[in-house]
């Protein structure tokens, strides 16, 4: 047994001073004068307790086509989560070959992970055909305890309005989330081809190939498209404009409340005049990057609970090789950056430190409405029955976020040279203390494949 002494807890709705009681694996109880006879004490004096981060949209060793893979395998991945502060991941699948079983993906990715991840994980389902058997086999997912599903707007596995609408229909009946990639692909074909012709094709160009008002298009297609299959549960990854904000807000006034909304920490912090500088590759996302109107309404949309989840999308490619294939033409650039390693403190300094958000919406955010959104059972808050997987982070501490500190096999981080406030001590998976002071101590993957359940209304 161990006990995590004298730290002021975080939870959604309460901060205060209190002990945790750990008992195999799990959070026992949570109170104070609790018998030390037998236990592991670990003090947290001076020191916030929050439950171990969630990052429901990460891409691990993410195959991309053209011989290029996201470089963060799940095992390099998962310890560069852990040291900050994430215990479970849920990941978004690749796709796989062109049509393939909706369980084709399900055992790649078992064999890329089990024995292989340090942290606990789970997949989102990717739909990338529609067809009868595909409809059938997502409840074969839903036997493996895969019970979130992921679909396009635009790219190559785009699905049509009548295909949605056939996902929603089946996704109402079986109670699974439908989680979307909103960007409307004519008005990208249409901006890119805009681009094309004036020869705009070096990276510096990439935002405007993908304006906000094609994001804010494909949401409000999205909302009219539940309207026709109302029930379904619908989220929203990686929302980064305003005007996507304000309609799915709306929506959720006046009667949806089944739509969820995520947004990932870059969208946060960087406006599009990163694109303006050198280092234009490492921004080449999608969606890109906004602008600072864009960055103060999520902000917002996170305060008045429209905005759910802060994740990641983490998706790293190396600024000095992959991303490199489109230093003269940002069409060839792999999409994607890193920071399942940065979020915490990134969003803790952000958020938390600037006075943007308080402590329990932050963990309202990073840990608990991810796992209940997702139906990760037993994560994302300090609960007695709850797993033990536990951040001691002393905030008082100042930091500069550096590459070098970071375990990741990617060459870069695009929060280079932020000024932290306050840094992870250590971290906890299932009771066991995995990351001391910026040292990852396991040797055995022992993370383990969470079977999610249905989450009901
Ligand atoms: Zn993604």
């Amino acid at each position: 047994m161990k006990i995590i002494k004298n730290g002021t807890l975080v939870t959604s709705s309460k901060v205060f001073k209190s002990d945790i009681l750990i008992e195999n694996e799990v959070i026992k109880a949570i109170g104070v004068n609790f018998d030390e006879k037998g236990c592991e004490v670990i003090d947290a004096s001076g020191c916030l307790v929050f439950p171990a981060a969630v990052d429901v949209h990460t891409h691990f060793d993410l195959d991309v086509g053209n011989g290029v893979r996201s470089v963060d395998d799940f095992t390099q991945g998962s310890i560069s989560a852990a040291c900050g502060g994430v215990c479970t991941i849920v990941d978004h699948m690749a796709f796989g070959p062109v049509g393939c079983d909706l369980t084709h993906q399900p055992k790649v990715y078992h064999e890329k992970t089990d024995g292989k991840t340090y942290i606990d994980y789970s997949f989102h389902g990717t739909i990338q055909h529609v067809n009868d058997d595909i409809l059938n086999q997502m409840q074969d997912l839903v036997d493996m305890g895969i019970t979130s599903f992921k679909l396009y707007t635009t790219y190559g596995f785009k699905l049509s309005e009548s295909e949605i609408l056939s996902v929603l229909k089946r996704a109402r009946e079986l109670g699974v989330t439908i989680t979307v990639h909103c960007e409307d692909d004519d008005m990208v074909s249409y901006a890119k081809e805009e681009l094309i012709k004036q020869n705009k094709i070096l990276p510096k160009y990439h935002p405007e190939s993908r304006p906000d008002l094609c994001e804010e298009a494909s949401v409000q297609n999205l909302i009219s498209l539940s309207k026709l299959v109302q029930g379904s549960k619908l989220y929203v990854v990686h929302l980064s404009t305003k005007g996507g904000l304000e309609a799915l807000k709306k929506e959720r006034l006046t009667q949806n409340k089944n739509i969820h909304v995520e947004t990932c920490s870059q969208y946060l912090v960087f406006d599009d005049s990163y694109y303006k500088n050198d280092n234009a590759l490492k921004y080449t996302m999608s969606p890109p990057l906004r602008k600072k109107t864009d960055i103060e309404a999520l902000w917002e949309g996170i305060r008045d609970g429209f905005v759910d989840v802060i994740a990641t999308d983490h998706c790293p490619f190396n600024l000095n090789k992959e991303k490199q294939r489109g230093k003269d033409n940002f069409l060839k650039c792999p999409g994607g950056a890193p920071g399942v390693e940065e979020r915490f403190r990134v969003v803790y300094t952000e958020g938390v430190a600037k006075g943007r958000i308080g402590l329990e919406k932050f963990v309202e955010v990073m840990c608990e409405n991810p796992a209940r959104i997702f139906g990760v059972k037993n994560k994302g808050s300090l609960t007695p029955g709850y797993d033990a997987d536990i951040i001691i982070y002393n905030p008082n501490e100042k930091d500069i976020l550096k590459h070098s500190d970071l375990h990741g096999s990617v060459d870069y981080s695009l929060y280079e040279g932020f000024e932290i406030q306050g840094k992870i001590k250590k971290v906890f998976l299932r009771g066991e203390m995995i990351v001391e002071d910026n040292q990852f101590l396991k040797h055995t993957p022992s993370g383990k494949f969470l079977h999610r359940m249905i989450e009901k209304n």
